[in-house]
């Protein structure tokens, strides 16, 4: 439990006791091998894939890198369809591959791409569809894979908060033509920063691989113009120490979601939207949306909270949409997202992780129970 008048942030990265992390490092040290391919990135590698059930994963030292480079591998261009109700990098990635990013709304209850709307977005240009599974939300995969089949569109899904998130017992990660993932700090497992791309075979693999190290095939031979988005020995050991930790993290953060559902289901003016309908949740999120009816605006309970230390974050505020380098897209405006408009304007993240207690769920739901009586 933190202290009474103790910061409470969103989330806290260290799963693991540094007593753990210790005997890598020396390690490490003794055999000199920091990067490029040591021990410990094959080791994660292996692991993850065991823990995640996938059967291709490639290491990266960031989630944008990653989706920058699973975008290069499929030789994706023109216009990609996309969501306004992500983290900029979605978008990024786009830009960064000289792709048009065409913007469509939300389903109000995931949060993800609405898929009816997709097909109206496509033209001839169109190539790919980069959806984004939302909080713990996985997208509603069949319907856009019906949309990609029928148009011949890839899909790439953005699966930074999808991590170990498994529907109908299958990993959430397998569909599509590739998944990405983020390892940052502020995710539900990190690797400090880090990222991997998940694909269905050893040949995207092998690419995958040669396009994060410069496009280096072997030693003289470079067969692509590759960039550098390799992970460390560091951050790959770091990663296995919290690999072991991660299902009592889970645990943990299970208890703080079952509070915050029994606490905040009987406030006027605040949604708690449902549980996602998944086999394995992940609990990486807890997000609320304060409607128009509340007595106090969004804003002002987000700095309520912040007056008690309690870090609480708008993800995700402002949309993608409002940023200067896609507000003059058509598809950009609002009008056409009156949904993702709706929910980034009432949407609240509140401090989740593993070392809360019932007191500091306590103290959360304090600050929003003493602005409903205001
Ligand atoms: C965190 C995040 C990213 C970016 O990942 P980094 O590892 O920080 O580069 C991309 N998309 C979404 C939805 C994210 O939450």
């Amino acid at each position: 439990m933190t202290e009474e008048n103790a910061p409470l942030y969103v989330t806290q990265p260290m799963l693991a006791p540094l007593e753990e992390f210790i005997p890598y490092l020396e390690d490490i040290w003794e055999s000199k091998w920091l990067t490029n391919g040591g021990k410990y990135h094959a080791a994660l590698e292996a692991e993850l894939c065991r823990f995640l059930g996938v059967e291709h994963l490639s290491l990266f030292s960031n989630g944008t890198l990653a989706l920058i480079v699973a975008l290069q591998n499929l030789r994706i261009t023109g216009e990609v369809i996309t969501t306004p109700y992500s983290f900029v990098a979605t978008a990024h990635s786009l830009l960064w591959n000289g792709i048009k990013p065409v913007f469509v709304d939300i389903d109000p209850h995931t949060f993800t791409l609405d898929p009816k709307l997709i097909e109206a977005a496509i033209t001839p240009q169109t190539t790919a569809i980069l959806p984004v599974h939302c909080y713990g939300y996985p997208c509603d995969v069949e319907a856009i894979q019906r949309v990609a089949d029928t148009y011949g569109l890839r899909v790439i899904y953005d699966a930074a908060h999808a991590f170990a998130l498994e529907q109908n017992g299958r990993s959430v990660l397998a569909h599509g033509d590739a998944s990405i993932l983020s390892f940052h700090a502020t995710k539900v497992f990190n690797t400090f920063e880090g990222g991997a791309i998940i694909c269905p075979d050893a040949k995207q693999k092998k690419r995958i691989d040669y396009l994060k190290n410069f496009g280096f095939a072997d030693e003289v031979t470079v067969v692509a113009p590759g960039i550098n988005g390799k992970m460390n020995e560091v951050q790959a050991a770091f990663g296995l120490v919290q690999l072991k930790h991660f299902a009592n993290a889970i645990a943990a953060r299970q208890k703080v979601d079952a509070h915050y559902r029994a606490a905040l289901a009987d406030i006027p003016g605040i949604t708690v939207p449902a549980t996602p309908a998944v086999s394995r949740p992940n609990y990486s999120y807890f997000s609320i949306l304060v409607d128009p009816s509340f007595p106090i605006t969004r804003d002002a309970l987000f700095q309520r909270f912040r007056d008690r230390n309690i870090v609480v974050r708008r993800y995700f505020y402002p949309l993608i949409t409002d940023f200067p380098m896609y507000r003059g897209l058509p598809s950009a405006d609002p009008a056409r997202l009156p949904v993702a408009r709706r929910v980034a304007d009432s949407v609240l993240c509140l401090p989740i992780h593993p070392h809360m207690d019932e007191n500091d769920a306590a103290r959360v739901v304090e600050v929003i129970r003493e602005a409903a009586r205001s």
